[in-house]
């Protein structure tokens, strides 16, 4: 897996040394919107195309948001070895493609990686595989996002109104887990005004460029 890591995004445009950022954050924490407001304001940043099982939501169209797989294809991709990391989140699979990221490398993007901590954990061990002076692992950034507490936590996401108490509660329960997992990431974030969360995540971006 390594090697392959290592062959097929090594031959990266000369010069600065594109990022791969991932952002992670419990559900409900503001990762969404800072997400779209980097891909937004940041020309340079492409978004990360995930593979999932889950079928599409209101308006979510296939190859923008996911590329909504079926469970055969998602193994078929799985059994090729395809997948740079891959998942079961709230019941349903979701996978990066080695492709995916190797394309928005080579043509001198960062590529921003909207995962979760299992998802983060796999890419940090390929990573850390990598020798100190690939560019891969030069241009690696992992964020964290974390809400000021679980009872803020709940007040959002009972008050965005997208989910049932049963759900919400099974949100909750994961999110304690994933806040478990704050410390495996470099950098640590705490959203408890938005704009100031995002100007943070910005800040950690560009100190990374060099
Ligand atoms: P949603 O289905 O609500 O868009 O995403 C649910 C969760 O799956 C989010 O925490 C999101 O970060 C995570 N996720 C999305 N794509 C991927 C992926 O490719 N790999 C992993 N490991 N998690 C993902």
């Amino acid at each position: 897996m390594r090697e392959r890591m290592e062959k097929r995004l090594i031959d990266m445009t000369a010069g600065t040394t594109p990022l791969l950022i991932l952002v992670v954050a419990p559900s409900g924490a503001g990762k969404s919107t800072i997400c779209d407001r980097l891909i937004d304001e940041c020309a340079n940043i492409v978004y990360s195309i995930s593979c999932t099982t889950r079928q599409p939501r209101g308006e979510e169209t296939d190859g923008v948001d996911y590329y909504f797989l079926a469970e055969a294809d998602f193994d078929a991709n799985v059994a090729d070895d395809a997948f740079l990391e891959n998942a079961v989140v709230h019941g349903f699979r979701y996978g990066t493609l080695r492709r995916t990221v190797a394309e928005g490398l080579r043509a001198g993007n960062d590529v921003l990686m909207d995962i979760d901590v299992q998802g983060a954990k796999q890419i940090r061990e390929t990573i850390g595989a990598l020798s100190d002076e690939d560019p891969i692992r030069k241009g690696f950034l992992d964020i964290f996002i974390v809400p000021p507490s679980l009872e803020e936590l709940e007040k959002r996401l009972t008050g965005r109104g997208e989910d049932d108490s049963e759900t919400i509660g099974l949100r909750l329960i994961n999110a304690e887990a994933e806040m478990a997992c704050a410390g495996e990431f470099a950098h640590v974030i705490v959203n408890d005004v938005l704009d100031k969360c995002y100007a943070s995540v910005r800040r950690v971006i560009e100190d990374k460029r060099v």
